[in-house]
């Protein structure tokens, strides 16, 4: 899994990540905001964070809450 972290203090609303992300950011009010906060595959977030001229997005990697849960193999 992965976090998606939208530092809005950074963000100036340029939409590059909308538009090279459209299925996870929109903007509302002038300002970025990840529709999902937690994405199973990283997709087109690497490419958003990557491009976003002010470092705005941040993406962590968070264990996986079904694998960390199911510890047993068999
Ligand atoms: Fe904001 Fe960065 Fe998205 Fe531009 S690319 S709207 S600065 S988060």
């Amino acid at each position: 899994m992965f976090k998606i972290i939208l530092d809005k203090n950074k963000c100036i609303g340029c939409g590059t990540c909308a538009a090279v992300c459209p299925g996870n950011y929109e903007l509302e009010d002038g300002k970025a905001k990840p529709i999902k906060e937690e994405v199973e595959s990283l997709g087109c977030n690497r490419i958003a964070e990557e491009t976003c001229p002010v470092k705005a997005i941040t993406i962590k990697s968070v264990p996986d809450k079904k694998e960390s849960a199911t510890e047993k193999q068999e």
